[in-house]
């Protein structure tokens, strides 16, 4: 067809074409899972800008995982002609930061910001707890930071906190003195972004109206998991214009915990007077047993909107069920049958392993890796989270900002540099006394400690110097070398994998210098939604890193910032190399919206999944039930459900009886791989083996590509100097002059073409990066 328009819609059901198509004005549609609610959402961003109603610019688009942010990335770049790395699509986290970086001045912060994850956040509690003197015991840093966390997305600032005792007055207390810390430091936590993001806008009627301007279309995934804050932060960038796509599923909301609500549902319906839900009830992902599962399962809850949802794939293979008589023979099972479904030519990445709870991934991993099997571990303990990993970035966020407290903390005497908790109290008093940072407070402090602290910082700031006008990948190298951890790490007995991780910084920090764009343009995929076509690994553009140029002055990030951003936003995507095929795992929360050829449930034990926190009351149970709702509709093909009469979690071991879920699924959907029976003291103990190993024998099945060989990064001297590429007729060492930040001297050139950029010394206003297609300079000479 000559129809440019047609191969867009060509695959879309009437429901789905209505809803892709439907009039710029808040809409609602309201489908159960595997309903075609992402492609219905995805299509129609491309669809508006296909038929030139919209502008890539005009839309906003927001999901809540990086992964799922990253697949409708890929997705769009798959159906338009142009770039999509610029488009406002990513999580709520990726665009507050985002627009954070673009309104720093307005929001109070310094330019160059830090988020602080979980644990420095944890370790940010903890310290003005101390400060404050109280009692640990009394006051549990966890319990007060996930305290000012929910107050945070009630939008409550400390002077909103109610007090009316002892224990709400030491909160509100804590908390201010949290915030101060924060300000002081530059930092922000992940509900601050939000917050703060909301404020600005609720504050500032012109910015207000600008953002209400320029979106014209904003588009959210996955509704009904919306907490107060989220709805409150979209009302500020919707006007009276905007048109509001908002896609959901009542049946897998699953962050009640956190404040989620489904009532934004249907305030939604009422507030912005929607027209038209739309519904979809036909499911493109599960065969019927799968579906029927589902179904049938997440009929056992009262509170639902009501949906329909079915099938015209045939019923495929059944549900299959295994009972494991402990959580390593459960493992070794998990192995043994993905390695089966890899034989049989499944793509690792179609494969799933999903668990209620991180704690639960230890021993699969374990018997992942002995098994020589690739896998990406998704959340919980990640690579960015590592000890090593984040000393290491310590370093690199003190380079870039020497009034990071947390860092100066985690790393003045790491390695050992003569620095005792008493010198460093000291320091913290003086600190606090003049208001200042620890860095600028280090004078205050007298003697052998006093120069010692001196040294270190004389120590961070001849890194700043020393990296001057160096790649990412050189100063990443230059910072291991110079702070001591490459020597600490070679000589400590346990170092080897410590060092290892060390390397893979580098290699982290090489695969986002080309993934970000630095260089290089984010590649289109062919369309093909089927056989795994979002492949892994492929350069795809990543929303939460914000590289745009400023469209006056063509300054833009450093890499080494956005570098740092990129750590704390996006914590976890590196066990497996880049490109490798490897098997999924992650939390069932971490699985929403994402689908897989083959999905393994496992843990499904009555105090596990059910979570033991949630059978108390009927409403816990029900959220339960969505989240194994969720699970089990992330499959396509193959669905396995498991479960382990004992289990060591948290250094006990626990005996367990299989999940009530079991009794809620229809029986004729399930196959037994084990003989069905009660669970644990039925005296079934027989260790598992699939008829297949018996049939082909232990040995020689493995493959050996668990870790390819990569470059001895750390053992090489780095030679780095100043590059002498060039570029649009300039090269390093020049002195040029810029219309905004006068004559500076040309320290880098990266990239090429349009993608060029430079770093530019321009003195008394600093070192700035410049995107050289549009920051005009000229030489001077
Ligand atoms: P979830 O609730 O789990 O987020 P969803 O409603 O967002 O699910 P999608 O992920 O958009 O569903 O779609 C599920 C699968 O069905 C995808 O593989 C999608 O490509 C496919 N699909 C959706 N609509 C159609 C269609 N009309 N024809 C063929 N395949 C479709
Ligand atoms: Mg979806």
């Amino acid at each position: 067809s000559s129809d440019p328009t047609s191969p867009l819609l060509h695959n879309l059901n009437p429901e789905q074409l209505a809803a892709v198509t439907l009039p710029a004005r808040p809409a609602l549609i309201l489908a159960g899972a595997g309903s075609g609610k992402t492609r219905v959402l995805t299509t129609r961003i491309a669809w508006l800008i296909q038929t030139g109603q919209l502008s890539p610019g005009g839309v906003m688009a927001v999901t809540f995982t990086n992964k799922a942010a990253k697949e409708m990335l890929t997705r769009l770049g798959a159906m338009l002609p142009m770039p999509v790395r610029g488009m406002w699509i990513g999580t709520f986290h990726g665009l507050c930061n985002r627009f954070l970086r673009a309104h720093w001045k307005l929001a109070g912060l310094p330019q160059g910001f830090q988020i602080l994850d979980s644990a420095d956040q944890l370790s940010a509690v903890k310290r003005v707890i101390k400060a404050m003197n109280l009692d640990e015991e009394r006051y549990v840093p966890k319990q007060i930071t996930w305290a000012i966390a929910g107050a945070k997305e009630e939008g409550l600032r400390p002077g909103d906190i109610e007090v009316h005792d002892a224990q709400s007055r030491v909160l509100a207390e804590v908390y201010q003195a949290y915030e101060d810390q924060c300000q002081r430091e530059g930092v922000v936590d992940f509900a601050e972004l939000m917050l703060r993001t909301y404020e600005i806008l609720r504050d500032n009627a012109a910015l207000r109206d600008h953002y209400q301007h320029r979106f014209r279309h904003i588009l959210v995934d996955e509704f009904q998991d919306t907490n107060k804050l989220q709805y409150a932060w979209l009302k500020m960038f919707a006007g009276p214009h905007t048109a509001v796509f908002a896609v959901g599923d009542d049946d897998q909301s699953i962050y009640a915990f956190r404040g989620a609500q489904v009532g934004n549902m249907t305030d939604f319906e009422r507030e912005f007077k929607v027209q038209q839900v739309i519904k979809l009830e036909r499911n493109y992902r599960s065969f019927g047993n799968i579906l029927d599962a589902a179904n049938e399962l997440i009929a056992h809850n009262s509170k639902r909107l009501g949906k329909n949802l079915s099938t015209e794939a045939g019923p495929g293979e059944p549900v299959r069920v295994f009972e494991a008589t402990s959580d390593f023979a459960e493992a070794q099972w998990f192995v043994d049958e993905a390695k089966q479904l890899h034989r049989d030519g499944v793509n690792r990445s179609d494969i799933a392993l999903l668990y209620r709870s991180n704690a639960q991934s230890r021993v699969m991993e374990s018997a992942l890796f002995n098994a020589g099997v690739p896998y990406k571990v998704y959340g919980g303990l990640r690579f960015f989270e590592r000890a090593e990993v984040k000393h290491a970035l310590s370093y690199l966020r003190l380079i870039e900002n020497p009034n990071d407290d947390t860092s100066f903390l985690r790393v003045v005497n790491f390695p050992a540099r003569g620095i005792g908790a008493r010198s460093v109290e000291q320091l913290q008093d003086a600190a606090r006394t003049s208001g200042r940072s620890l860095s600028q407070s280090v004078g205050a402090v007298a003697g052998k400690s006093g120069s010692n602290l001196q040294g270190f910082v004389a120590l961070i700031d001849a890194m700043r110097e020393g990296t001057r006008g160096l790649t990412l990948r050189e100063i990443i190298e230059h910072m291991l070398h110079h702070s001591g951890l490459v020597t600490f790490y070679t000589t400590d007995k346990d170092g080897k994998d410590r060092l290892e991780n060390l390397e893979e910084l580098v290699n982290a920090a090489e695969a986002f210098v080309t993934q970000e764009g630095f260089g290089k343009d984010a590649v289109a995929l062919p369309v093909d939604e089927h056989a795994g076509a979002l492949a892994e690994g492929l350069p795809v553009a990543v929303a939460a890193v914000d590289l745009t140029p400023d469209a006056e002055t063509g300054e833009i990030m450093s890499p080494l910032a956005a570098f740092l951003t990129h750590a704390s936003l996006e914590a976890g995507d590196n066990q497996a190399q880049a490109g490798q095929d490897a098997i999924q795992l992650m939390t069932v929360h971490a699985a929403k919206g994402l689908e897989f050829d083959a999905v393994f449930i496992t843990g499904l034990e009555e105090g596990l999944f059910p979570n033991e926190k949630s059978v108390a009351d009927i409403n816990g149970i029900e959220e339960e039930r969505r989240l194994m709702y969720v699970a089990i509709t992330r499959a396509r093909k193959r669905l396995y459900l498991s479960f382990s009469q004992t289990r060591m979690l948290h250094g006990q071991t626990r005996y367990n009886v299989k999940s009530r879920f079991f009794d809620e699924l229809p029986e004729n959907t399930l196959r037994w791989l084990t003989p069905r029976n009660q669970g644990f003291g039925s005296g079934f103990a027989r260790e598992y083996q699939s008829a297949w190993q018996k049939g082909s024998g232990l040995s020689g099945i493995v493959g050996a590509g668990q870790q390819a060989p990569r470059p001895n990064t750390l053992n090489t001297a780095s030679s780095a100097g100043p590059k002498t590429t060039t570029a649009q007729g300039l090269k390093s060492g020049q002195s040029v002059f810029h219309n905004k930040f006068g004559e500076g001297v040309i320290l880098t050139i990266e990239g090429q073409g349009e993608d060029a950029r430079a770093q530019v010394n321009f003195g008394r206003h600093g070192m700035k990066w410049l995107q050289l297609s549009i920051a005009k300079l000229t030489p001077v000479d």
